[in-house]
This record gives C-alpha cells, structure tokens and sequence, in this order.
C-alpha cells in the first residue's frame, strides 16, 4: 500500500498524546450495544468500521452509533481478501456498505478499513480515486481470540502510545466470544486517561474526513 502514502494510515499524529479506538465488524446486537452503553457512560467517541452484511435488519445500531457521536466507517461487505480481488469486485464491496451507511445516515463512507488489512495496489488506486483513505491500525488488541480480559488490556497497553490507532471488534464470527473485550473497555478507557492520553474519533488523529463530501 506504498503508492498513496497520504491516503493510508497505520497510526496518527505522534504531536499529541491521543490515541483513537476502532471496532472492526458490527453491527451485531449482542456486543455492539454493550460497547456503545459504555463509551456513552464514559463520554469516549469512537470508529466503527461496519461490516456491510451484518447491516440489514441492525440499522438502529448504525443510528444509535451516529446519534451518540461516534463515526461510522467502511469496512467492506462480505469481508474477503480484497488482495485476491479485482479492482471491480473490490468497489462493488466498498459500495454496497457504503449505500447501506448513506441510506441510514445520509452520508457516504470515506474512511476503509480493508479486512485483514490487505489491499491490491490496483484496488487502493481506485479506492483513492472514488475519495477513500485506508486506515489500518499500531495497536491490535488480539480481543477475538483473548480468553480474558486481562489479556486484551496486556495487549493494548503495552503498546499504547501517542498516534495510535486502536484495533478492537464489535461482532464477532460464529463461535467468537467478545466478552473480555466489552469487559476490558471500561477499565482501557480509565487507564488510558490515567495515563495522559486522550481518546478521540479517528478523523482527530488523521488528515481525513470521514464522510464524502458533496454527498
Ligand atoms: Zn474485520
């Protein structure tokens, strides 16, 4: 992903001692709205990068999501390797979450998280063309296959520091269990104050928009 080095992040502004939150593959109605209650209770604003198929019949939490001030961003439809696509295949899954985003919230997603972290330099170019930045992450909390909370905490804070971008999930896959994760947040959040960091909505640590202008 060399050949648009403004328009793909791993982490933030290193000037200031922020740090963003970002949750990978909602909605879902299990963990997600446990998510939102906390961040709500302790005033954080965070990303989400949705996964497009779990949208139908879950708009409410994309609303809930946009009401409570977090962004909303794209992290594809169907969650393949966007490496192993065509540069075609590839904008049909950006676009279908995006029309999905645009009819619950009126805005067009500018922001992609691609699964896995993997893009196609073919697929990037036309992503940058149709207005998109890849936002990856420098903090993965690993909070998927974490047996503990504990760990998810271990995880992010010893790697925390300021310009990170904070990988967490708010679904998981069939079978995944993301209860260390929603029962590490609150504590996160906490420590991270506590440490002097300030947690902000991504578009905060990056020189990007989080929606298309112009509609
Ligand atoms: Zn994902």
């Amino acid at each position: 992903m060399a050949t648009h080095p403004e328009k793909v992040f791993l982490h933030g502004t290193t000037s200031r001692k922020q740090v963003a939150l970002t949750f990978d593959d909602g909605p879902d109605t299990e963990y997600t709205p446990q998510i939102l209650d906390i961040l709500g209770q302790m005033g954080v604003k965070a990303t989400f990068f949705l996964k497009g198929v779990n949208i139908p019949g879950r708009e409410w939490v994309v609303t809930r999501m946009i009401r409570e001030g977090h962004l909303v961003a794209n992290h594809s439809y169907s969650h393949q390797n966007l490496r192993k696509l065509s540069p075609k295949q590839i904008s049909i899954e950006v676009q279908k979450t995006e029309a999905l985003v645009e009819k619950i919230t009126g805005r067009k997603t500018a922001l992609l998280r691609p699964p896995y972290g993997e893009m196609s330099a073919e697929g990037l170019n036309s992503l940058v063309a149709a207005g998109y930045s890849m936002v990856n992450w420098s903090v993965d909390s690993g909070d998927w296959k974490a047996n503990h909370s504990d760990q998810v905490l271990q995880n992010i804070l010893s790697q925390a520091k300021a310009g990170s971008i904070i990988l967490m999930h708010s679904a998981g896959g069939v079978g995944q269990d993301l209860t260390p994760s929603v029962e590490a947040l609150e504590e996160l959040i906490i420590t991270l104050c506590n440490r002097g960091y300030e947690i902000v909505p991504l578009t905060s640590l990056l020189p990007a928009e989080a929606y298309q202008s112009g509609g």
